[in-house]
């Protein structure tokens, strides 16, 4: 047996051997020794992986191949290579003042592809052709169009904190229209938003499905978590009113719901949700029961309805992390008036005393995700950036780390921002992992993300279908950004 192995191996040698020395392979990009992390399989150490025209074109143990200086080589010893991240929520059309320095700052922290989770088509559009264009130069962009919504509609470009990001919607025939219309447009997936009434919500899901488009969202107030998934909801962002549904009074809070989106119809949506939230969100944690957590999360692990958790954002508010120093320097990216903005409001909020139940919310959301991880429920990393002083690209390697506390393994964390997405779009054949014919999409570190987590932060190299971005390459950009700041 030990002979026949020992044969097998000579033989592969002498055949690699024969194909081998730099003639295969000119103008490659050539990683050698470098320790590969896939999602899946975790760490193989010692791997050579051969780029050409943007693609993984061959992994091979290091002691395979000699290659000739046909090639670019990269020394890639004691350097840990993983997926090129997605930051799977993120609006360019929330601040459009930022959204042109939003492409340079996700590829110099790590993020080669981007979910927009809505926006005005027209301008969520310019970036996703811009990235089409030249994919070597900005992450992938997939868009949701603007959030749809019912009537009243939360972000209805009232106030600062409601740019117009949503459409709001009367009637059934309006969702229609309004699908038919961004289908046409090219959208890659759906966002069905809090005041969708429950007859709007089936039709969005119906059309979605006869148009092969994902559906993600916010479960609409009208509605509770179980029926919005049973009718096919694919995803749900922050596990927005997810503790309505798992409290021990989750059928009276909807009753109660049900009468103040109908005494509210004159008010701003803002307004609306905002009390909505405000008269059950405490209530319906103080009323937690596991027993329904439990049913409500079983029947998210049968639908396989997907969760963004949204953690950087959502315990921003009682983890304040903002304050700190080493946070702000991201700021130095950002244009100068949006760094002042974000600086004052950091100083007010940083007054606001917390209140008990800011941290209990902030627990109950980590505790659910350790929850909804144990149940089988895929997730997907995402920030909200650049709501809430996250800078775009930063912001993704802070959710990793919180994903982790919430109690995913450092590789489940990698996974959720980077196979997750890929396979919720349909494309883990060519995205998402370290194989051969993926695209090259790829991130090298100094450190090992799986020892810590914040190793991801540790950019020594970004590959973006092939284009490599050495650490020199990566500072230039942060110094251009800098230097028009
Ligand atoms: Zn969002």
């Amino acid at each position: 047996m030990k002979n026949s192995i020992y044969l097998t191996f000579t033989l592969i040698c002498i055949i690699s051997a024969c194909k081998n020395p730099g003639v295969i392979f000119e103008d490659a990009l050539c990683i050698e020794n470098i320790s590969i992390i896939n999602p899946n399989s975790g760490l193989t150490e010692n791997q050579t992986v051969i780029i050409k025209n943007g693609i993984i074109h061959q992994i091979t143990p290091s002691l395979k191949l000699q290659l000739s200086d046909k090639n670019t080589i990269i020394n890639g010893t004691g350097k840990f290579m993983i997926p090129g991240l997605w930051d799977a929520h993120v609006h360019f059309s929330y601040i459009e003042e930022m959204a042109s320095s939003m492409p340079d700052l996700f590829l110099a922290f790590g993020v080669t592809s981007v979910r927009d989770t809505g926006g005005d088509i027209t301008f969520v559009n310019q970036w996703k052709e811009k990235s089409l264009a030249n994919p070597t130069d900005a992450p992938r962009v997939m868009v949701a169009g603007p959030l749809l919504d019912g009537m009243p509609n939360v972000y209805d470009g009232s106030d600062p904190s409601r740019p117009p990001l949503s459409v709001g919607l009367g009637s059934v025939t309006d969702v229609v229209d309004k699908i038919n219309e961004l289908d046409s447009l090219g959208v890659d997936f759906l966002k069905a938003y809090e005041m969708l009434s429950p007859e709007q919500f089936a039709t969005v899901m119906i059309l979605a499905k006869e148009k092969g488009l994902k559906v993600t969202g916010h479960v609409p107030l009208s509605m509770d978590v179980m029926s919005a998934s049973n009718a096919g909801l694919n995803s749900m962002e922050h596990l927005r009113n997810l503790e309505l549904s798992c409290a021990s009074n989750a059928a009276e809070l909807l009753e109660q719901r049900r009468r103040l989106l109908a005494s509210g119809k004159g008010d701003r949506g803002g307004v609306l949700r905002s009390r909505i939230h405000q008269a059950q969100r405490e209530i319906a944690v103080k009323n937690y029961d596991p027993n329904k957590a439990k049913e409500v999360l079983n029947v998210l692990a049968k639908n396989q309805t997907w969760q963004i958790p949204t953690l950087a954002l959502s315990t921003g508010f009682t983890e304040r992390y903002w304050v700190d120093s080493s946070w702000q320097e991201s700021f130095n990216y950002l244009p100068a008036s949006i760094e002042q903005q974000w600086l004052t409001n950091i100083n007010e909020l940083s007054k606001r005393k917390l209140k008990p139940f800011n941290e209990q919310y902030s627990d109950w959301l980590i505790n659910m995700v350790g929850q909804v991880h144990e149940a089988g429920i895929d997730i997907m990393a995402g920030t909200d950036c650049p709501i809430f002083f996250l800078t775009p690209g930063r912001s993704l390697h802070k959710e990793l780390a919180i994903l982790v506390e919430a109690g995913l393994s450092p590789l489940d964390a990698i996974k959720a921002a980077t196979l997750n997405p890929a396979k919720y779009f349909g494309m883990e054949n060519k995205l998402g992992s370290i194989q051969e014919n993926q695209w090259a999409d790829l991130v090298i570190l100094d450190a090992n993300p799986l020892d810590d987590i914040n190793n991801t932060r540790q950019i020594n190299a970004v590959i973006k279908q092939g284009k490599y971005y050495d650490r020199d390459r990566l500072d230039q950009i942060l110094a251009r950004l800098d230097a028009n700041h």
